[in-house]
């Protein structure tokens, strides 16, 4: 009798720069993912148990490791998600300073000593177990560790989900960090689909807790399937932010630097400002410095260090961010302000685009696009500039240019988003939160805090009186 084995799954890594395929993936079953969710519950109560300057010194050996392979992570980075060199290189240091940062939290994870009558009351907090991470394509490396680091301190053992279409970088983490001595089980990586492995994160009654950084959609589901178990949940979702410039700001600087706010990793950036609101007395101004500075953004291989932007993700995304610049008819839109240069040829290239709706309801000015389209929008107040932002159901960040500190603040804190930035484009420091108002998210990633949110507190009473 003849009997046919299945093949295993695989997912074919496509260079985005070329269209041409690198290698294959194997894709982990729902067995698989439950064998590895069993092995990192068994690795569980070892590593809650490792002393606390014996757990900070194995992350910083973690750290170590990273920074020893950082040039190898970047270029992987670049082979797998068109990430231009420079970009990638970012990032892999970014997953080194992010373990560093939190190997310095197990030995200072500490309770309170509350005053209570009778006695002496404590708390502590307690890891959760096994935490699963669930990663998007667009920050492959980044978004891994500001999940995976924090919960490793807190003294939980993690399985880390990456994307479907760029697992490469993840992959080379998970052998790292067995490299540096982080114990079989602790950190485990599962490339896999998101309605397999990434479902089971959320189904598995073993998994404690799932830190979820991806599209509002499927966090919305995560969030309804984790409601089930109580599971507690971290979400990182999507994003429409807003470059607000005033009249009074250094127009030219806020022109020549509002193509990085937005055209970083080529729009694929959930904190992209990708509506720029102009108060009207400097429009012109500002879009006759804005159209030089978008010219000069060069984009082309990702491996040439002068590379600015490098190409889309995938084939698919390539048709998605085209789409936007489309009519309800299907005719190419006729509001286009200007278009950047990108190669033609192999890979998913689209160049830098300026678009100025007239439409305030207009979808470019709604959806998130997550590639480089921007679209500018002119103002005359105050009030109306902050009533333009917060016409988003997201609110992950957005930026303010201008010279008058009091209208910085008042504006920062009427724009509903949770990392604002006056005068520049900074989103993320590990060293300060990070995360969403509205559909942009719930809880906060990064900063001093991030402990928190890996951990449960519990309080104990100790009677002095008997
Ligand atoms: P996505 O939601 O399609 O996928 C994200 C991850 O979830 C992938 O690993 C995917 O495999 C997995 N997944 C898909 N379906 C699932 C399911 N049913 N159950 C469990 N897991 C599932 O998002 P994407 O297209 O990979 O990433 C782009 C999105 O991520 C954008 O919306 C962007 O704004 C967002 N993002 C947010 C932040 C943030 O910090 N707020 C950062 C980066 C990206």
């Amino acid at each position: 009798m003849k009997t046919t084995m299945a093949s295993p799954a695989v997912y074919t890594i496509i260079n985005p720069a070329t269209g041409e395929a690198v290698q294959d993936v194997p894709l982990a079953d729902i067995n698989q993912t439950d064998a590895a969710i069993a092995k990192a519950a068994a690795a569980f109560p070892a590593w809650k148990k490792v002393a606390p300057a014996e757990r900070a010194s194995l992350l910083r050996k973690f750290a170590q490791a990273v920074d020893n392979d950082i040039e190898n992570l970047a270029q992987l980075e670049v082979l797998n998600s068109g990430h231009t060199i420079g970009n990638a290189r970012w990032e892999a240091g970014n997953v080194r300073d992010v373990l560093n940062y939190y190997s310095a939290a197990p030995e200072r994870n500490f309770g309170r000593q509350i005053p209570v009558a009778g006695g002496i009351n404590v708390t502590f907090h307690e890891p959760l177990g096994v935490v699963g991470v669930i990663v998007p394509w667009n920050f492959p490396m980044p978004i891994a560790g500001w999940g995976f680091a924090p919960a490793l301190a807190a003294g939980n053992t993690v399985v880390l989900k990456p994307a479907e279409l760029t697992p490469l970088t993840a992959i080379r983490l998970g052998e790292l960090a067995l490299e540096a001595g982080i114990p079989e089980g602790v950190f485990t990586v599962l490339p896999g689909k998101g309605s397999v492995v990434g479902d089971r994160f959320v189904t598995h009654p073993e998994i404690k807790k799932v830190v979820f950084t991806g599209s509002t959609q499927v966090g919305q589901g995560i969030m309804r399937g984790c409601a089930d178990q109580l599971k507690r949940v971290t979400l990182e979702l999507g994003g429409k932010s807003a470059n607000i410039v005033f009249a009074d700001a250094d127009i030219k600087q806020a022109a020549s630097r509002a193509p990085g706010g937005v055209f970083d990793n080529s729009g694929q950036d959930c904190c992209a400002r990708s509506r720029i609101l102009v108060q009207r007395s400097v429009l012109d101004e500002f879009m006759d410095h804005f159209t030089k500075a978008v010219a000069s953004v060069s984009v082309g291989d990702p491996l040439d260090e002068s590379t600015v932007m490098g190409p889309l993700v995938s084939a698919k995304q390539l048709e998605t961010v085209s789409s936007f610049l489309e009519d309800e008819h299907g005719n190419r839109r006729n509001d286009i302000a200007f278009q950047g240069e990108a190669p033609s040829g192999g890979g998913f290239w689209f160049p830098p685009t300026v678009v100025v709706p007239s439409d305030r309801d207009d979808r470019i000015l709604k959806e998130e696009i997550f590639g480089p389209i921007v679209a500018v929008v002119p103002f005359d107040t105050e009030e109306e500039a902050i009533e333009i932002a917060n016409d988003s159901e997201y609110g992950l960040s957005g930026s303010i240019w201008t010279r008058d500190i009091g209208r910085a603040l008042r504006v920062a804190r009427g724009v509903e988003a949770g990392n604002l930035s006056v005068n520049s484009h900074s989103s993320v420091r590990y060293s300060t939160p990070f995360g969403g108002f509205k559909k942009s998210g719930i809880g906060r990633e990064l900063g001093p805090d991030a402990l928190e949110a890996f951990s449960e507190v519990k309080n104990v009473f100790i009677d002095t009186e008997k």
